[in-house]
């Protein structure tokens, strides 16, 4: 990005008006919705390249996903925009109160690599649904998406509309938030780049949206169905290889059915990607020999009770158990974000409480357990950005549900009218009558005391 004058370009395009009808909107969704099932293979090639996620991953993950988020935008669309009428108080009678949905303006949504489509697309649907033109900052390390993305995108929108701006986010990002005034700013990505996001953001006084990672925990109790567990477990830990912020990090189990535990993970890992899954077609690959790297070191750290076997030629780490895992070491520091799995053992919960406790405010936390009050119990003894209980992950692709962190791992929501929302301003309107103007409104205000008591309590 070296032009700042094609970001005042979108500022132009939005105070003309044209992004603001509902007409428009929904256009620009079917156009979007259009053109991705056109490039619909383009997109299955594209990320096979840059993560080998087989057609079936990508439609689960990215593309069926996204579409699912289009059609519901698209029928539900004049609903969200419909001004909400409220209750008007004592007061104010005979007044009536409502409240608008109006765009934010110009937004800047950032995403990173690991659902490179997914997570770059489904928040421009919650923009464009808002009204809002929008700059798209894909990541520049899944480039052979970025090159399908950018194809998309240029083919179905004019650049005043909807800009799509490649390259490095270290360059990229600071040179456009600290040269122009967004509106809003949605972030994905790291914990540590989101920091430097909202640092920038807070200069000019930007709202955020921060959607980051963390550590997201996973509690086994002894009433768990362990075969289930481990099944729901390997297939979201595993997924993408592990690059998924809302895998399970690390696994708390009951001691009294840690054996069965692994023994059923063992099974499992297997099962679904055989025992050479450097050579199976569910099994994808990490990203790049950075990230091999630092996975890698991760290997050592604990006792490796199934897998354990890498080739960077192919960026290849096998699904991964470690036990016996120092609570200092990296792996247990850092989200893991890869195809390693510590697990730990406990008998009382306090202690599961505080090895998680370490982390607070996980993007995602997850409760296996047949016992509703220990569901509840856990629930509550865990503040985190979503959960499931009896599942991992999944949660995120209901988009009835927002999805998003709290503390570390992030502010504000997203996902179906979350989305809306979140691209909206909600603006409060009251319109009140000219046939009712009563003194006691007005000054002298002497003695209107106990009236006032009366009509405001
Ligand atoms: P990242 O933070 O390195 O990069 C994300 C984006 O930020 C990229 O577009 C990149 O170009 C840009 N960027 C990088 N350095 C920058 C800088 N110094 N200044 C400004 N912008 C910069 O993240 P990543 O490695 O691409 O993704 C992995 C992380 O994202 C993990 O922590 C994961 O948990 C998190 N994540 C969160 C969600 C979620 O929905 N909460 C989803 C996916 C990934």
């Amino acid at each position: 990005m070296s032009d700042i004058s094609s970001l005042e370009n979108l500022r132009t395009f939005f105070n003309s008006g044209n992004t603001q009808s509902y007409a428009f909107r929904k256009e620009q969704l079917n156009r979007l919705k259009s053109s991705i099932l056109k490039h619909e293979q383009d997109l299955y090639d594209a990320l096979y390249t840059d993560l080998k996620k087989s057609p079936e991953e990508v439609w689960v993950t990215e593309t069926g996903m996204v579409i699912s988020e289009l059609n519901s935008a698209i029928k539900k669309l004049s609903k969200w925009m419909k001004p909400k009428r409220v209750s008007t108080n004592l007061l104010n009678l005979p007044s009536r109160s409502r409240i608008l949905s109006e765009p934010l303006g110009v937004v800047l949504i950032i995403a990173p690599w690991n659902y490179p489509f997914q997570l770059l697309i489904n928040p421009l649907i919650g923009a464009i649904a808002a009204g809002n033109c929008v700059v798209l900052k894909p990541s520049e390390f899944a480039p052979a998406t970025d090159a399908v993305m950018k194809k998309i995108i240029e083919e179905t929108f004019p650049k005043e509309y909807i800009l799509y701006v490649q390259g490095d986010g270290a360059a990229v990002i600071p040179e456009m938030m600290n040269n122009f005034t967004f509106d809003h700013v949605f972030y994905t990505g790291s914990t540590a780049v989101g920091k430097i996001i909202y640092k920038m953001a807070a200069d000019k006084l930007t709202p955020v949206t921060l959607e980051l990672g963390g550590k997201s925990p996973c509690v086994v109790e002894s009433d768990a169905n362990i075969k289930v567990a481990a099944r729901r477990i390997a297939m979201t830990k595993f997924s993408n290889a592990g690059q998924m912020c809302v895998a399970p990090d690390y696994v708390l189990v009951h001691e009294s059915v840690k054996e069965k535990f692994i023994g059923s993970m063992k099974e499992s890992i297997e099962n679904f990607f055989s025992s050479t899954p450097e050579e199976s077609y569910n099994y994808g690959k990490i990203i790049n020999a950075k990230q091999f790297d630092r996975l890698n070191n991760y290997l050592q750290q604990g006792k490796v009770a199934h897998g354990g076997r890498t080739d960077k030629e192919k960026l290849f780490i096998e699904p991964t158990l470690l036990t016996d895992v120092s609570m200092n070491a990296d792996v247990m520091k850092d989200e893991i974000f890869g195809p390693i799995l510590p697990i730990f053992s406990f008998n009382e919960k306090e202690e599961a409480l505080k090895i998680i406790q370490q982390h607070p405010n996980p993007l995602s936390f997850y409760v296996y357990t047949s016992n509703s009050t220990k569901e509840s119990d856990w629930l509550k003894a865990v503040p985190a950005g979503g959960s499931c209980v009896n599942n991992s992950s999944w949660h995120l692709t209901n988009h009835n549900l927002p999805f998003g962190g709290r503390g570390f791992s992030g502010i504000g929501n997203y996902h179906g009218h979350f989305s809306f929302d979140t691209f909206s301003h909600k603006k409060a309107v009251m319109k009140t009558p000219t046939w009712f103007d009563p003194n006691i409104k007005y000054p002298p205000f002497k003695g209107k005391l106990n009236l006032f008591k009366k009509v405001i309590r």
